[in-house]
């Protein structure tokens, strides 16, 4: 991806960076919310231009963070990977940028301690691995990083998930059981310490064992959503159903919590499919409504 999408953002001693696989997807709303209309979308000003199309689609990116500690690099959430076959061509036989990114930032694979993955969908631990040119076979991306997937997330994928017959579990094969096979990941719990200034925590919904990133350094504080939501349109309605919540019901209440807790507290907020600007704050409007105020907006 071109080197000017990279963006940063310093809180206390950690410096966040956006890898983008896919810039400035647009899709109808309902993809992200079923019952969305266009009119709605088209209703919602701060929308505009930033979040959603003149004709009320929404605006959306690919992309994983990299978090540089005193102590730690950490990539959270490595996309869908280069070359691979997906349900949807969007998704294929995607170039190398995710990398690119990670060296425009002046970071090797090998520099890299800890993968942490918020959940397993496909489109979250791609870069897990890559796919070796002479072989064929998926190697670890990061060769000296330890793997974090979430306890109950892996397990719900291995006893019940990845046998549905609804979800592929291709993305699986090639980028997670590689690493579970080499002895490479750890599974953690929900509000596990990633490194100092780095934690999970729990968010249920969006799949069973979906966690997110807190990051607390100097007295600063950043969250880093996963996917417990997709578009900043939620932030408005939380409660309402999210298309690829597994859990619906518990996915709006998750939602609604983390709206809830961070809405006017100064915390900085990153959405992981945010587009541009993809850091903010949940701010209450004069109307009383709540809206995702992207940074230099
Ligand atoms: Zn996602």
């Amino acid at each position: 991806m071109a080197k000017e999408h990279i963006r940063s953002w310093q809180v206390g001693e950690v410096k966040i960076s956006r890898l983008v696989e896919i810039w400035d997807f647009q899709d109808d709303m309902h993809m992200t919310m079923p019952d969305a209309t266009p009119e709605e979308v088209i209703a919602l000003d701060w929308l505009h231009p930033h979040y959603a199309t003149p004709d009320g689609r929404q605006r959306m990116n690919f992309q994983g963070f990299l978090l540089q500690t005193p102590t730690h690099t950490i990539v959270v959430d490595t996309c869908i990977g280069a070359g691979r076959q997906r349900d949807f061509d969007v998704f294929c036989n995607l170039p190398e940028g995710f990398l690119e990114d990670l060296g425009h930032l002046g970071v090797t694979r090998e520099h890299v301690d800890v993968v942490f993955c918020t959940h397993l969908h496909f489109d979250h631990v791609g870069w897990n691995t890559y796919k070796c040119p002479e072989t064929g076979e998926y190697k670890p991306t990061f060769p000296n990083a330890r793997y974090l997937f979430g306890k109950t997330e892996y397990a719900a994928w291995q006893d019940t998930i990845r046998n549905d017959g609804v979800h592929s579990d291709t993305h699986m094969v090639e980028s997670v059981d590689p690493i579970v096979a080499l002895g490479l990941a750890d599974f953690i719990d929900a509000n596990h310490q990633v490194a100092p200034g780095v934690r999970a925590e729990p968010s249920h919904g969006h799949t069973p064992g979906h966690i997110h990133v807190v990051i607390d350094s100097q007295g600063q504080r950043a969250v880093l959503t996963g996917d417990l939501m997709h578009h900043p349109m939620q932030c408005a309605m939380p409660s309402r159903h999210a298309t690829f919540d597994m859990d619906k019901p518990a996915g709006a209440a998750t939602r609604q919590a983390f709206v809830d807790k961070y809405r006017d507290s100064g915390t900085m907020v990153i959405g992981m499919h945010f587009f541009e600007p993809t850091a903010g704050h949940f701010e209450t409007a004069d109307d009383g409504e709540t809206w995702f105020h992207g940074l230099g907006l």
